[in-house]
């Protein structure tokens, strides 16, 4: 087979641990597999890299910024090939340029256009094992980089472009759970999620993978599995899936906490209030989550919606900008909400189950300030000092018993338990 594996920050954080991902590696490698490894940088690199940057200047310049950030993965890639290097592989360190990652002119979060495979693939060729940098690429002659969290999306850029068979993200948690152990001490590890269901737990703040990773991955049909570095539990395999995830309703529990709720009141309704405020927020860059309108009389309109605790001041001095043109009566700030979204593709055939969302919450008194949905899940919008509980007690509603296993589970530790 060919696969890529991806190891993550904590997986390559110190000497010991790359030496045993290079270990890994290595047994893969021994057992016949063809394999490219993408890193990101060790540790809390990248987190320290940014402190230094801030440090300087508080904003930055954007494309020294990324030629910054960049260096962390090419330490972490050049130390994991010297380690291959130690076990007799020949191990090859990539930048992302080197590898052919081709992305567009933007800084700090740039997507991937192309990946021109001729170098990695004259390496494989060459029985080498590539490693490569993740989190970035290059424009014209600049280097960019992908967005916090990007070498995910490195990794199935890679495994796309090479028709990998497999795509393994290795990380500190041993697959994607029903929902954060943390906070759910019988929370479980998912055999098996579909490409949609995890692109919805991303979205709504699942950590373990990278929204955009999931979006590719989908698209080009890759393979993917979640798995720990630290262990050799069998992780969460990651694809279009049909027929198992209909025998549960509710897949998985996801959450934000720092969630702020800002309420445009009085709008005087011949003026378009959705068009201007939302138009006005996304040209200043301002990402909107959950959004409310309502008729409050005949002759206003009020708006609410949702944004990132830390985004309330930048948001409410936009909307302060805004009056000139919408003369609206009053602004309302509401701090400490988070959000609590179920999530299963199995909603699309029963019916109901926001209902029963709506009463779990209400048995444990738990106020629901708004609620948004699509086809696979229902998020509702809590007081952050409930979340916890209202974690729980979905968790109890929907995901307490394992689901009935209606296929697969023989076909899917085949495809995720190769070594
Ligand atoms: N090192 C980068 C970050 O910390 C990219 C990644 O780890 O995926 O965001
Ligand atoms: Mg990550």
């Amino acid at each position: 087979m060919r696969i890529v594996q991806k190891y993550g920050g904590t997986s390559v954080g110190s000497i010991e641990r790359i030496e045993a991902v290079a270990d890994r590696v290595a047994k893969a490698c021994n057992a016949g597999h063809q394999c490219v490894v993408v890193v990101s940088a060790m540790g809390h690199t990248t987190d320290e890299l940014v402190r230094l940057a801030r440090a300087i200047d508080s904003v930055p310049d954007s494309r020294e910024m990324d030629a910054l950030l960049s260096t962390g993965e090419q330490v972490s890639a050049a130390l994991l090939a010297m380690a291959l290097q130690k076990r007799g592989l020949s191990g090859r360190s990539f930048t992302g340029w080197q590898a052919g990652i081709v992305t567009e002119q933007v800084h700090g979060s740039a997507r991937i256009e192309d990946v021109k495979t001729e170098a990695l693939r004259s390496s494989l060729a060459a029985g080498e094992v590539p490693v490569v940098t993740g989190f970035q690429g290059i424009s014209g002659e600049t280097v960019t980089t992908l967005g916090r969290g990007g070498s995910d999306t490195t990794a199935v850029a890679v495994a796309a472009a090479l028709h990998a068979d497999l795509c393994e993200i290795y990380t500190d948690v041993d697959g994607v759970y029903t929902t954060d152990p943390r906070v759910v001490a019988g929370a479980r590890k998912l055999e098996r999620i579909s490409y949609d269901e995890m692109l919805e737990m991303a979205n709504l703040g699942a950590q373990v993978l990278h929204p955009r990773a999931v979006e590719n991955a989908k698209l080009f049909e890759v393979s993917l599995v979640v798995r720990s570095s630290f262990s050799d539990e069998e992780g969460t395999l990651v694809v279009e899936s049909a027929g198992y995830e209909q025998h549960r309703v509710v897949t998985g529990i996801a959450f934000e906490r720092e969630v702020a709720r800002i309420a445009v009141l009085g709008i005087p309704r011949e003026q378009h209030g959705l068009a201007k405020v939302f138009g006005y927020l996304a040209e200043r860059g301002v990402n909107v989550d959950v959004i409310v309108q309502s008729l409050v009389q005949a002759e206003t309109v009020d708006v609410s919606f949702t944004v990132k605790e830390e985004d309330t001041a930048r948001t409410l001095r936009v909307l302060d900008e805004l009056r000139s043109q919408l003369s609206y009566q009053e602004i309302v700030a509401e701090q400490g909400l988070a959000k609590v979204s179920i999530v299963g593709a199995g909603m699309i055939s029963n019916p109901g189950v926001a209902a029963r969302m709506f009463s779990v919450l209400a048995e444990g008194e738990i106020s629901i300030k708004m609620v948004s949905t699509s086809e696979i899940k229902v998020s509702c919008i809590v007081d952050s000092q409930e979340l916890d509980r209202a974690v729980q007690q979905l968790h109890e509603a929907f995901l307490a018993e394992a689901p009935e296993k209606g296929v697969t589970s023989k076909e899917v530790s085949v495809t995720h338990s190769y070594l």
